[in-house]
């Protein structure tokens, strides 16, 4: 069983599929592993590394898709390498699965069968294979640093001969994955920080890494079986922008990670809110790729809004790509390892398995993903 592994090609996008030490660890397992030349160029891992590991070189890209029986990559392929991938092979990365119905359509007509990364269902069992969180974490993470270099302030106190220098103020809506891990940042740093996330249960996660949760009222809210929130009545999304005006006018830095799976980010900035903030602050819409919470907030762009500057840079676990290949690795490795069988030595898909049914889109020709097909069918 050949494993393929291939370089992203999306612009902008530094992470790699498997590092060497998984690798190795697939190697041991019996597997073949077969990389694109120069895979770990844009992290620095050599060639001599990943065949020091076990791996082989493939002669170049086109043999690679066409002969990998698992082909390994991080994002999406380009429509037109979908016929150049092994019948009956299986594809594994992130998909976009609910806005790419003609890419699935090609994965079926193409008989590949193809996981969505995003799909991995989100049970205690699943975690070590959930990319959406490994990804999301160092996003949240890289939303507060972004926001430090930007603004002409300090976060921590600083209390020096010359005079004392206040907290800077942050604020973050959405306490998900990313939120939690921005709002931990921004506590290391020093920053005075404020949350708010309309699942109820995120007030306790967020008091409990000293920040202080707010309390709006907005009627009944809830989250899906998956940990999902639900999504708001245009009504309630009005009652969470009123109460959040004041917070954001008062706020250095406003970082926006709310987003409701499966569909558009919710507006929660609106441009009102924006102007009403102070000249020199910062707001990082983390959710711009998904349609944005910040209006205005523009893809791939750092805008300036009387003196706010309104940042919505995209692919942000890119920024910190060395340590986001090395979680996407294991990601990878780890979903490959639980469905590995140890006689054949090869990667089994189970289709009685709530995993693979869960984050399966395409196989044997079709579009098998019930979740998928209730939003692009
Ligand atoms: P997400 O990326 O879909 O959304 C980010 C956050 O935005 C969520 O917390 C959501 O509640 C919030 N949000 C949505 N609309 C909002 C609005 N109008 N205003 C403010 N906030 C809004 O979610 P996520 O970060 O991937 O995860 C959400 C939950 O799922 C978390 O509690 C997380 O711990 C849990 N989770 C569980 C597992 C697992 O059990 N394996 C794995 C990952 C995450």
């Amino acid at each position: 069983m050949i494993i393929g592994v291939a370089k992203e090609t999306t612009t902008g996008d530094y992470r790699v599929p498997l590092i060497p030490i998984h690798v190795e660890k697939l190697v041991g397992k019996g597997a073949e592993i077969r990389i694109e030349p120069g895979l770990g160029d844009s992290i620095r891992v050599t060639d001599e590394e990943y065949t020091s590991a076990g791996a082989k070189v493939a002669a170049d890209r086109k043999s690679l898709l066409a002969e990998s029986d698992i082909l390994l990559r991080v994002r999406k392929p380009p429509e037109e390498e979908v016929g150049q991938l092994k019948k009956g092979s299986l594809h594994i990365s992130h998909l976009d699965p609910f806005n790419e119905a003609d890419l699935l359509k090609q994965f079926a007509d193409a008989n590949v069968s193809s996981i969505s990364m995003e799909l991995i269902p989100r049970t205690t069992r699943a975690q070590k294979m959930d990319s959406l969180s490994s990804q999301a974490n160092l996003a949240g993470y890289v939303t507060v640093i972004l926001a430090a270099a930007r603004i002409d302030r300090v976060l921590p106190m600083m209390m020096t001969p010359a005079g004392t220098l206040s907290p800077a103020r942050v604020f973050i809506i959405g306490a998900g994955v990313a939120g939690l891990q921005a709002i931990a940042t921004a506590k290391r740093l020093g920053a005075r920080v404020e949350a708010f996330d309309v699942r109820p249960e995120a007030a306790e996660q967020i008091e409990s890494l000293g920040a202080k949760s707010v309390k709006i009222d907005i009627g009944e809210t809830g989250s899906t079986k998956d940990g999902y929130a639900k999504q708001l009545t245009p009504e309630q999304l009005e009652m969470q922008r009123k109460g959040m005006a004041k917070i954001c006018a008062n706020a250095d830095i406003v970082i926006t990670t709310a987003q409701v799976f499966g569909r558009k980010a919710p507006v929660i900035v609106t441009a009102d809110m924006v102007e009403g903030m102070k000249p020199g602050s910062v707001v990082v819409d983390m959710a711009v790729e998904g349609g944005g919470n910040v209006e205005g907030s523009k893809l791939n762009e750092e805008i300036e809004v009387n003196g706010v500057r309104v940042i919505g840079l995209g692919n942000l676990p890119s920024h910190v790509a060395s340590h986001a290949s090395q979680m996407y690795s294991a990601n990878l490795f780890n979903l490959l390892d639980e469905f590995w069988d140890e006689e054949s030595k090869e990667f089994k898909l189970d289709l009685e398995d709530e995993i693979i049914r869960g984050c399966l889109v395409t196989h044997g020709g079709e579009l098998v993903n019930e979740k998928v097909k209730g939003v692009i069918s």
